[in-house]
């Protein structure tokens, strides 16, 4: 699904808790997208939002860099039923750490199908679905998401190297099939809790991520 135009709308000072970092405000426009649900209107065009939170040195050596996606419920409520909150300050603790990398964060709530459908989802996972077969039972897709947007980014950012911290093979080769080399493999395993054993079975032998 190629974009139409990826372009840089901010760039501003930002301090924070793990360091001082850059914000930058990207977005990319796609004109007739995939639909994400066969069931509901196609857009015609589709405005896709990305940040990226740049600290030190991105161009002497390929930096690290995490590709994280929107997930009010993990990243602002802490919740307990995903790994994204540990996975995103992870990500923040190893840039601060290494005093430059890269993390982009992706507008793309719950896999790209949006926070009310969700939401829903998360109703039938109560139900005993897991994730994968909540979504299709929406009609949507496992994964909406393509990784596209922030493959571009980084060549905005003229980065055609990185350090990608990640489990999903997924994010891996769309870097790679557009063109920005993967040079190593960070791994972004955290503990499981209890309530998060289940999403992380289903990521494990469903969507093939690499975690023990
Ligand atoms: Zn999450």
């Amino acid at each position: 699904m190629p974009f139409t135009s990826v372009t840089k709308v901010a760039d501003a000072d930002f301090p924070t808790r793990w360091g001082h970092f850059r914000i930058l405000g990207f977005e990319g426009v796609i004109d007739r997208p995939e639909p994400c649900n066969d069931a509901l209107p196609a857009p015609a065009r589709r405005v896709e939002g990305a940040v990226a939170l740049v600290m030190g040195d991105i161009h002497s050596h390929p930096p690290i860099v995490r590709i994280h996606s929107q997930c009010l419920t993990g990243d602002v409520f802490h919740s307990l039923r995903c790994d994204c909150r540990q996975q995103l300050e992870l990500a923040l603790a190893m840039i601060a750490e290494a005093g430059s990398g890269i993390l982009l964060y992706e507008q793309q709530e719950g896999r790209g199908i949006g926070l009310m459908a969700k939401l829903r989802a998360y109703e039938l996972q109560d139900q005993g679905l897991d994730t994968i077969e909540a979504n299709l039972e929406l009609g949507y897709k496992a994964d909406c998401r393509e990784f596209e947007l922030p493959a571009e980014v980084l060549k905005l950012l003229g980065v055609h190297a990185v350090r990608l911290i990640t489990n999903n093979p997924a994010k891996v080769e769309a870097l790679e099939q557009a063109g920005v080399q993967v040079t190593e493999r960070i791994s972004a395993e955290v503990p499981s809790e209890p309530t998060n054993e289940r999403y992380l079975q289903t990521k494990r032998e469903k969507m093939g991520h690499l975690v023990s």
